[in-house]
């Protein structure tokens, strides 16, 4: 209980009862010593303070026991004292003194059985009775008023402590009330979370399945993608009211691990870009190569930092352009990273600035009133970069724009720089568009990539120049703007022939390509350029490619909800896998005692026997089988502290619905046996699975 430790520090009152005991001892030593009182007295003294200095710091004995020992010791020194001077005076306020350090340990018992014996000791001095007259009444009413004066201070003392203990208990109790409401809230968050991420979880799979069929209409397409839109736009709400209330609460905690900051800039990128829809705005990307590639911080927090500023970039901004920058400086300790998105948009008043990231705030609600939005996003954003040590900050100009920028310090793992072409000296690229007007931006942005990436890419702003260009060098990639193509299609197809033509468009109203054209999105960037050169696939599409399959492993899905059941086995049958689903905790661990898997996604909340339960089952049963079996909890559940849980019951990862296909895609390359994972190339003379789910 950590509010009480600060109330009730034992050790340090221990020490110092023991500090003044030593010195009391040492004191009675000298006395002792100068009233030459009988050698027993100073070796008694001196016995007990090397007792009680055995007693204070040997680790074993409680400090109860200290305490009740030092008591006694100090009893017996006082009381032995008072017998050497035959008078009980100088005993009193050393009494009173002694209680005081007992009472440090707030411990009423004991500061009871302290007064008890110092009315023990009083009463045989009365008895004994021989340092004062009896005969002279104003020697009698010194005793008792002195006696009555110590009762007091010791009654007063326990009071004191008693009073104080009911206070701290009182403390105590409401610390434990307001975790326990802490926890209520938390619990319903984890419900309400687990309520609505599950029905979301077939909405979102579902679309995914309808989405990966080749021979939809364009019409089913668009309404399709529209679904899913709005469904990731309820998720977002629903991840910033959680992430708001774990913070809000304490009991947030980053999770820092090694990552490359190309996959965080082009997932933010990729999330703008479906926010941005129709809008006329073009995104402009600015990345310093030399960011290390293995930087350690917490990946997915930054990575929704960069997402939420550049998602409002998009929302307030109607015309015109966003900018990502993403640079850094060495320091001693790794690198300050900094990133700024800058839009021009509607800008924010001077007034408005400051309550920015005050959560639950809206700019101009009224105005605003079309645009979504919970006014969450900054506050969470600034509470991020506020935890991972840095710093946010926005420039803005009502009308004009707003440049919001955070900068935080990471260590760094490997550094090498993230962007890097591997051959530079066999690249040797050109650029055909127009180096004016609307292809200007892109002609900058590719001038700077030379610089960049250390290759040689020559613009040219006409047929001729590029022809030109041709004779002068043998051109390897060339890039060319729509509108170019458009113009040249019959030169560019020639071009085709011998060298990578990439052709720079939009996504929306993006020209269809002859096969031996390549298509690249804008934004154009050093990320996409360097993977160009290198020759590394550019994921063109939202939905991700599945780079392997394994036909000869064995999952077993687990899941009490028949169409989430559905959604699982479809987002896995790419992979070609030998799908099994079961539809209880039960039901799964008797198909594991009779087959052998390679790998089980469990639901978590299932009714009867739930996740955890049915995985404490599959661990206690014997062999080797039981104990390896890769485990991966499928949870709606996505609270703070739920991988811990999930790790210290048995599974070995988890993965939150609704699925993704990146992180499914993860944890199947991390959790298969690598045996049985095929490449492509491995796959291409493999006969065509069956692709059956066995139920
Ligand atoms: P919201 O969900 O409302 O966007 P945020 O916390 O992300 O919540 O932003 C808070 C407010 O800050 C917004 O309502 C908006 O008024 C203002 N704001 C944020 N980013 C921008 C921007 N790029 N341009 C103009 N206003 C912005």
């Amino acid at each position: 209980m950590r509010y009480g430790n600060i109330l009730t520090n034992k050790k340090a009152t221990a020490l110092c009862a023991w500090f003044i005991f030593e010195l009391c001892s040492a004191a009675m030593c000298i006395i002792s010593i100068c009233k030459g009182w009988c050698m027993g007295v100073c070796l008694m003294a001196a016995v007990f303070a090397c007792g009680a200095a055995v007693l204070t710091f040997h680790p074993s004995v409680p400090i109860r026991v200290q305490a009740v020992a030092l008591m006694l010791m100090s009893y017996i020194n006082v009381f032995v004292c008072s017998m050497m001077e035959e008078s009980i005076y100088h005993s009193v306020a050393v009494f009173v003194e002694i209680a005081v350090v007992l009472s440090a340990y707030r411990d009423t018992k004991l500061l009871f059985w302290y007064i008890m014996l110092v009315l023990s000791g009083v009463m045989h001095h009365i008895a004994a009775m021989t340092d004062i007259n009896l005969s002279n009444g104003a020697e009698i009413t010194k005793f008792v008023v002195r006696i009555s004066m110590m009762i007091m201070a010791l009654v007063v003392l326990y009071i004191f402590i008693e009073g104080l203990n009911t206070y701290e208990k009182m403390l105590i109790q409401s610390v434990q009330d307001a975790q326990k409401a802490e926890h209520s809230k938390s619990d319903f968050l984890a419900n309400m979370s687990h309520e609505i991420r599950t029905p979301m979880n077939a909405i979102v799979g579902m679309c995914e399945l309808v989405l990966r069929d080749d021979d939809l209409s364009d019409n089913v397409r668009s309404n399709c993608c529209c679904i899913r839109a709005a469904v990731e736009s309820l998720l977002a709400i629903i991840n910033d009211i959680l992430d708001f209330s774990k913070i809000d609460s304490g009991r947030f905690e980053l999770v820092p691990d090694e990552f490359n900051i190309a996959s965080t800039i082009n997932a933010a990128i990729s999330m703008a870009e479906t926010r941005r829809g129709s809008k006329n705005i073009e995104f402009i990307v600015n990345v310093d190569p030399n960011i290390p590639r293995g930087i350690i911080g917490d990946e997915a927090r930054i990575r929704q930092v960069i997402v939420n500023l550049m998602t409002n970039a998009v929302k307030y901004t109607e015309k015109g352009s966003i900018t990502l920058t993403v640079s850094q400086t060495r320091q001693e300790y790794g690198i300050n990273l900094f990133v700024s998105v800058a839009d021009t948009g509607i800008g924010i008043t001077e007034e408005h600035l400051d309550k920015l990231y005050t959560s639950f705030y809206r700019v101009d609600t009224k105005k605003n009133r079309s645009i979504e939005g919970t006014g969450l996003g900054l506050a969470i954003s600034k509470k991020l970069i506020d935890q991972m040590g840095g710093f946010i900050s926005v420039k803005s100009e009502y009308g004009v724009g707003s440049d919001f920028r955070f900068v935080i310090p990471l260590k760094v793992r490997d550094r090498e720089p993230f962007i890097a072409v591997n051959e530079p000296q066999n690249v040797c690229a050109a650029a055909f568009l127009d180096t004016e007007g609307h292809g200007r931006r892109t002609a900058r942005n590719i001038e700077k990539m030379e610089d960049m990436l250390h290759v040689e890419i020559m613009t040219c702003d006409t047929a001729e120049k590029l022809k030109a260009a041709a004779e002068r060098r043998s051109i390897t990639h060339l890039f060319v703007s729509r509108e170019k193509y458009m113009e040249n299609q019959k030169l560019i197809g020639e071009f085709a022939e011998t060298s990578n033509v990439y052709v720079v468009q939009e996504r929306a109203g993006a020209v269809t390509l002859p096969s031996n054209i390549h298509c690249i999105y804008k934004p154009f960037y050093s990320i996409s350029a360097a993977s160009v050169f290198n020759n590394e696939n550019i994921v063109q599409s939202r939905n991700m490619q599945i780079k392997f399959t394994a036909p000869d492993a064995k999952i077993l899905i687990v899941d009490d909800n028949a169409l989430n059941l559905k959604v699982a086995a479809g987002l896995m049958k790419p992979y070609r896998m030998q799908l099994f689903t079961a539809e209880s905790g039960a039901k799964a661990i008797e198909m594991l005692r009779t087959e052998k898997f390679d790998l089980v996604f469990m639901d978590h909340m299932m009714p009867d026997m739930d996740g955890v339960e049915a995985t404490k089952i599959i661990r206690s049963q014997s062999g080797e089988y039981f104990r390896e079996l890769p485990i991966i909890a499928l949870t709606a559940n996505a609270v703070n502290g739920a991988r811990e849980m999930f790790i210290g019951s048995g599974m070995n990862d988890f993965l939150a619905k609704p699925i993704e296909v990146a992180a499914l895609d993860k944890t199947l390359r991390n959790y298969l046996p690598k045996r049985y994972i095929k490449t492509a190339e491995q796959q291409k003379d493999a006969p065509e699975p069956k692709n059956e789910v066995f139920v």
